[in-house]
């Protein structure tokens, strides 16, 4: 064991890391009265090499999240004898629809419907639905990934009425450097919405919102599936 080690890649090391986040989570649902088994971890372990995954997997986590194919591929080869639920959680190109399809069990940042119909068709037939959450742009920035709320409802239908998808939700990115109160704010806004899709009949299960910086407030809003990498792995070292 290289107890104290700074390498990401030594088991005591991030078995350390894992520990405290899971600490971390547990707290911030103590402190909304929520039970922590409703929220599920994601590590995302894109710009780390496969040998950190498996430590991790060592560790007891069993779902990452990737966001760019090429780095993805390879490592989801080399760990193919393990049971991992892989993640897509990047900007998805028409030209990365297959490989997503074909080597994901779930997709973040679904915001498109033509992408949405392309998917649905790739995907393999022996394999289960894949699972989806629709991004939403809750924060109203511009050139960045995520519907606008309006339009969410109907992508929403679209994808539930897709073979080779299955809604489990939605997902949101909030902007770096804002005020707990602000991050707090916006949270609530896509938890109302994802309740008012299931109150119109949609069946999700799934609120895919916080990161490293701002999962306990995503927590305290409802999220049900945070997306943590920095926190769980250090810097990242792989460049896309
Ligand atoms: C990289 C990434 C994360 C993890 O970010 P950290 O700040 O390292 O926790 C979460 N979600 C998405 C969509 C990402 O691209």
């Amino acid at each position: 064991m290289l107890t104290g080690s700074q390498n990401p890649a030594s088991d005591a090391w991030l078995a350390g890391r894992i520990a405290q986040v899971g600490e971390r989570i547990a707290a911030a649902c103590r402190s909304c009265g929520r039970d922590p088994s409703e929220v599920r971890l994601l590590a995302v372990s894109k710009g780390h090499p496969a040998s950190t995954i498996r430590n991790a997997a060592l560790a007891d986590l069993t779902r990452f999240g990737e966001s760019y194919v090429q780095e993805a591929l390879p490592k989801i080869a080399a760990l193919a004898d393990l049971a991992l639920e892989w993640h897509f959680i990047g900007r998805l190109q028409t030209n990365k629809t297959r490989a997503v399809a074909e080597h994901f069990q779930w997709l973040h940042g679904l915001d498109d419907e033509r992408l949405a119909r392309r998917l649905s068709a790739q995907r393999p037939s022996h394999a289960p639905a894949l699972n989806v959450c629709i991004q939403v742009n809750v924060a109203g920035e511009t050139r960045k990934g995520g519907i606008a709320p309006e339009s969410v409802e109907p992508l929403a239908n679209t994808v539930a009425g897709l073979p080779g998808l299955r809604l489990r939700g939605l997902m949101g990115i909030l902007p770096a450097g804002l005020a707990p109160t602000q991050r707090r704010a916006l949270f609530a806004a896509l938890a109302s919405l994802q309740a008012r899709l299931r109150a119109n009949g949609l069946q999700l299960d799934t609120l895919s919102m916080g990161m490293s910086e701002d999962f306990a407030e995503a927590i305290a809003e409802g999220s049900t599936l945070v997306r943590i990498g920095t926190a769980l792995f250090g810097e990242r070292t792989l460049v896309p």
